[in-house]
């Protein structure tokens, strides 16, 4: 027989935003996947959706989740996913239980509904004709340096999700790669009492954020890189400085030709004169 898992979008703050068809999905369903039992056992409770079995599926165990919720939908069952917050599978678990359903035979549907990037986006103000969703960025390391620098390249509008704890120090660091005049949207606490979208340059957001106690829920949009004229040595040796940092010349090197899309001679003979001063 063939089954349905559903991916249901909650709330990111106002639980004025749960959907009825999200709570009927729920009710209906044999079981409901979890990130954390408590945490949405009280969204449910709120809903008035009872008498559902729970049971969490995080990042840790979608995996080893997916045998049961397999077993359960080959009896033709219908089965839902959700999250602490938002749309699942948007920096959350979903997408591997997803591919491991739709191998299996298994249909999947979703009820759509809030999603942080999305709000986030629309009220920024920036192109949301044509964008990119970068969800968090890796921590350090060159995972970091070659994202930063394809992000400061990205003509379209890009939207990233960031820590409290982190936000100032990738803030910074998007300046530092993009320039300080680029402007840039940072939402917080979207939906909630506290709800804010700053605008502003970056230079000016690193002032704004290191002049707070950065606290709640972030969403860090940027605007598009103008489109590309002819590119200066200036802009490559800037480009240079920052790849270059605790990375060897070959890999700086590599990182800009892709990010400014020059040829790799050029970068490298002004590697080498970056390298001697
Ligand atoms: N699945 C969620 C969604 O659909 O947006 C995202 C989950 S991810 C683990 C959590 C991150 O989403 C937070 O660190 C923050 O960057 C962003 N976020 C979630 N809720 C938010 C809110 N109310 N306001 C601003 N950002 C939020």
């Amino acid at each position: 027989m063939t089954g349905t898992l559903v991916l249901v979008a909650t709330p990111i703050g106002n639980l004025g935003d749960l959907a009825p068809r999200a709570v009927a999905t729920m009710q209906g369903s044999s079981l409901i996947l979890c990130e954390d039992t408590r945490h949405s056992g009280k969204l449910l409770a709120h809903a008035g959706v009872s008498g559902v079995r729970l049971a969490v599926c995080n990042e840790h165990t979608e995996i080893e989740r997916a045998r049961d919720v397999l077993s359960l939908l080959d009896t033709g069952a219908t089965v839902a996913l959700i999250t602490d917050a938002g749309t699942p599978g948007i920096s959350d678990p979903g997408s591997r239980l997803v591919r491991a359903v739709i191998d299996a035979g298994h249909a999947i549907s979703a009820v759509p509904g809030p999603a942080a990037f999305l709000m986030a986006l629309v009220v920024s103000g920036f192109d949301t004709n044509r964008f990119v969703f970068e969800g968090f960025l890796p921590r350090s390391g060159r995972e970091r340096t070659t994202r930063l620098a394809a992000i400061a390249a990205e003509q379209r509008t890009t939207v990233m999700y960031e820590a409290p704890h982190r936000i100032e120090r990738t803030v910074a660091d998007l300046a530092d790669v993009c320039g300080s005049q680029r402007a840039v949207a940072i939402a917080r606490e979207l939906t909630k009492i506290y709800e804010s979208v700053w605008r502003g340059s970056l230079d000016a957001a690193v002032a704004h954020i290191g002049s707070t106690a950065p606290r709640g829920e972030y969403v860090i949009v940027l605007d598009g890189a103008p489109p590309r004229g002819e590119i200066s040595d200036d802009e490559i040796r800037a480009a240079l400085h920052v790849a270059l940092e605790g990375h060897s010349r070959k890999d700086a090197v590599a990182t800009v030709v892709g990010q400014l899309e020059v040829p790799k001679r050029r970068v490298y003979d002004l590697a080498l004169a970056v390298d001697r001063k």
